[in-house]
């Protein structure tokens, strides 16, 4: 596969949303570049004393609607193009749920399987200490991404707290409920995709309960969302990891499938699955609802060409490259971007941000009601746009949305100085 700068991607669909816009092209043309990148090498001390060096950045893309915010991705394939994309999706992912918020991303190129807990520990510390002077909680809020989670969150607090000599636990958002974390957070992003399939489903004048349904990627965002889905009734017939994937067309039991992969490290192996099947296989199954949660570019135009499933729910940031948007669009396949349908992360971590400068917490009950209608309000928005744009596909509606908003924020503030 053509390799596809997935910076080049997102400018490419502001430039389609933006034909369907009043918008000053000087303006666009702003709101397609990063307002500043932080570039730094972290050299971190070994547990074997020697010294390695971490490429670590983290990019401010748009600050027009509040602070920035966005993840922290741990990755080899971690680059400036990948974070600056990752960033640039999260201004029009804020948008899209309409949350005080700008938007950034982080990310450090290591594999951190390959280093034991107290390495990681300095290496994140290391990034933290770099990050100090930009972030904090009305300037910049880290969260979790690929590979990084709770035990990550607090390493950043507490460095960013003892070198500020303050308590500040908003200047970081999923953290464990116990150092400030929100009930609710670690579910969130799968909560946020199985309602926008669940909408989708009653959009289309379909019951989701009737779906059989393809995850790819099992980790935070695919295994939440698969067991979310199998609540409402969907059938979860095919889940994958990186090792392969795993097929039964009578519904995989989701939560025993999660439970074996946090036992062997991977879906392969699921002792009751029918069969085992590649991602590829898994991607072009004869399913009702492709949940594409594994990474970028997943989908091209080829697999596109092959894809069976009648609606697509991104769980996972930028996984269909534009070309197979294309093609998708053009064999009227439904794709529910995941500026929508993967905001449920930003969205709690929102709410876990309120909780913290308020210093009162909510109960699970009450974060999953208001993420419920911050997502069902935000899906009607987008379908509403739809339909008045005359666009050829949600996600340009939802791009037309959200830039809009920016846009609208931009202008009021003005250029200055
Ligand atoms: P994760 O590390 O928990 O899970 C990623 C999963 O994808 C793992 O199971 C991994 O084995 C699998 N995977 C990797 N390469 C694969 C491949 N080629 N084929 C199939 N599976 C593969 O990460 P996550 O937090 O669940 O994030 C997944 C996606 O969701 C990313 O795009 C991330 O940016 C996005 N996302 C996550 C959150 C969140 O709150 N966790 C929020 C918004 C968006």
């Amino acid at each position: 596969m053509a390799e596809i700068n997935p910076f080049e991607s997102l400018q490419e669909q502001i430039d389609d949303a933006a034909a369907y816009l009043d918008v000053a092209p000087d303006v666009i043309d702003r709101l397609k570049r990063p307002e500043r990148t932080l570039s730094a090498t972290l050299s971190v001390e070994m547990d074997g004393g020697d010294v390695e060096q971490f490429p670590a950045y983290r990019v401010q893309f748009n600050g027009d609607r509040g602070p920035y915010k966005g993840g922290i991705r741990y990755h080899p394939n971690v680059s400036e193009d990948e974070v600056t994309a990752l960033a640039g999706w999260m201004v029009y992912k804020c948008a899209v749920v309409d949350i005080p918020y700008g938007g950034a991303k982080g990310g450090i190129a290591f594999d951190p399987r390959e280093y034991s807990a107290s390495e990681v520990e300095r290496i994140t510390r290391a990034f933290a200490t770099e990050l100090r002077p930009i972030i904090g909680e009305d300037r910049d809020i880290p969260a979790p991404d690929v590979n990084t989670g709770q035990r990550e969150m607090n390493w950043i607090k507490d460095t960013y707290e003892t070198l500020e000599r303050t308590t500040e636990p908003g200047a970081v958002t999923g953290k464990a409920p116990s150092s400030g974390g929100s009930a609710g957070r670690v579910e969130a992003t799968g909560r946020s995709t199985m309602l926008t399939a669940r909408e989708a489903f009653d959009y289309l004048g379909r019951g989701i309960e009737d779906a059989t349904v393809a995850v790819q990627g099992y980790g935070n965002a695919g295994s939440v969302a698969a067991e979310l889905l199998d609540d409402v009734e969907a059938t979860v017939v095919a889940v994958s990891d990186s090792q392969g994937g795993i097929y039964d067309a009578d519904g995989l039991d989701t939560s025993a499938v999660k439970a074996h992969k946090r036992e062997t490290g991977s879906v392969v192996g699921y002792p009751d699955a029918g069969r085992e099947l590649s991602n590829e296989d898994l991607l072009t199954l004869d399913v009702d609802l492709l949940v594409p949660a594994a990474l970028e570019n997943a989908v091209d135009a080829d697999i596109a060409r092959d894809v069976q499933a009648d609606v697509i729910v991104e769980a996972a940031n930028g996984p269909l490259t534009p070309d197979a948007d294309d093609v998708l669009t053009e064999r009227d396949v439904y794709v529910f971007p995941d500026i929508l349908a993967n905001a449920g992360g930003v969205t709690v971590s929102y709410f876990e941000w309120v909780q913290n400068r308020q210093r009162f917490a909510w109960t699970e009950q009450r974060v999953n009601d208001e993420l419920e209608r911050i997502v069902t309000d935000a899906f009607d928005r987008l379908v509403d746009a739809y339909e008045a744009h005359d666009v050829p596909n949600v996600r340009t509606a939802a791009y037309v949305v959200a830039i809009e908003r920016v846009a609208d924020a931009a202008d009021d503030r003005g250029v200055w100085p």
